[in-house]
């Protein structure tokens, strides 16, 4: 069983030595200087080029996404909502405004995908272990059993009262990084001095807020799904307001017997999704909905994935296991191919 440690070294490489360097001010123009910094938060490396007026808002907004991790999503920290209504046995738990609207969105993406995104994988999740010590292939009735309290349809939601069937388990994994980028668009829009910010959160969910100082766009690089140290697949274009998010086979994985067993499951089965998709990345204008469509159109496949896409006014890049790219007609101006290796294909 091999497991991806490299990857994970690499990234505390790159946070320590951002530790000793903290934030480096580059003067961009007379008034607006540019902040980069590397940061640790949501279980993930955290990158931050900020344009502003005003101070350096680097280090605030690594806590704040810490502060959505521990208050609200970890289902580790027994004092995150979340972790609260997985412990209330079917009782009713009353959260915060903001986690009500976040689950609300979530719910309304379940139906739309049409179960292919469900919160409540939750102890599915933790039984395949992808992300921990033991991950591993799980005994079929032990998987039965938990794949019975699969579904979305479990939570309840009144306003802020939140009631989840005793038994289901929430997991928010596939919208988190997008809900830490939504935080940090709505904290910037209250910060008159900046005028600018790209936030990537572990290379798979991406906000852009506002512009460069020489209103250059805002480029995102494509990791190759069979090649992620090596050259990018491609570069995508945002502009400030938009979000991208990317769901890969490659992210969180182990090989057994020749077979890829990744972190994105189909909840009708509780295994990974094997439809020969190896990434799907989907921008829009909000960073939830990104995180949650890139994991939903993964799930879908590439056919049934439009009608999603089109009912959120997305734009998506899915790649395929031979190579091909398969771009929807908003992402095409958007993409820009890099590596020969590959071929853009027409979706039918
Ligand atoms: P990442 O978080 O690595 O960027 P995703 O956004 O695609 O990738 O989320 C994958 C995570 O979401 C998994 O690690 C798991 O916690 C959870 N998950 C897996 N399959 C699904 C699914 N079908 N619906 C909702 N959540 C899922
Ligand atoms: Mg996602």
């Amino acid at each position: 069983m091999i497991k991806r440690n490299i990857y994970k070294s690499v990234l505390g490489a790159i946070v320590a030595s951002s530790m000793i360097l903290a934030s480096v001010p580059v003067m961009a123009d007379t008034e607006v200087q540019k902040y980069t910094n590397t940061d640790f938060a949501m279980d993930t490396v955290v990158s931050e080029t900020l344009y502003t007026t005003g101070d350096d808002l680097n280090a605030s907004i690594g806590e704040k996404l810490r502060e959505v991790e521990t208050g609200l999503l970890s289902w580790t920290e027994s004092d995150s909502q979340i972790a609260k209504i997985n412990s209330a046995d079917g009782k009713t738990v009353e959260v915060s405004d903001e986690l009500a609207g976040y689950l609300r969105q979530i719910c309304q993406l379940a139906e739309d995908s049409d179960g292919a995104f469900d919160p409540t994988l939750g102890q599915v999740i933790r039984l395949w272990d992808i992300e921990g010590e033991n991950p591993h292939v799980p005994d079929q009735k032990e998987l039965d059993a938990l794949i019975e309290n699969v579904n979305y349809k479990n939570i309840v939601l009144d306003g802020n009262k939140v009631t989840l069937k005793d038994g289901a388990t929430l997991d928010l994994g596939a919208a988190g990084k997008g809900i830490g980028c939504d935080v940090t668009a709505s904290y910037l829009k209250e910060q008159k001095d900046v005028t600018g910010m790209i936030l990537n959160l572990g290379g798979s969910s991406v906000m852009a807020y506002g512009e460069k100082p020489d209103q250059s766009p805002w480029k995102v690089a494509v990791t190759d799904p069979r090649d992620t140290e090596g050259d990018y697949l491609g570069a995508i274009t945002i502009k400030g307001g938009e979000f991208l998010s990317t769901s890969g086979d490659y992210e969180k994985f182990f090989m057994e017997d020749g077979k890829r067993y990744h972190h994105i499951l189909d909840p009708k089965t509780g295994y990974p999704v094997w439809n020969g998709l190896t990434s799907v990345t989907v921008v829009c204008d909000n960073g939830l909905l990104a995180d949650g469509l890139s994991t939903a159109c993964f799930v879908l496949g590439l056919e049934n994935a439009q009608a999603l896409l089109e009912k959120y006014d997305a734009d998506a890049a899915f790649v395929d296991e031979d190579k091909n790219v398969y771009l929807t007609s908003g992402m095409k101006e958007r993409f820009e191919l890099m590596k020969n290796t590959y071929t853009i294909k027409k979706i039918k």
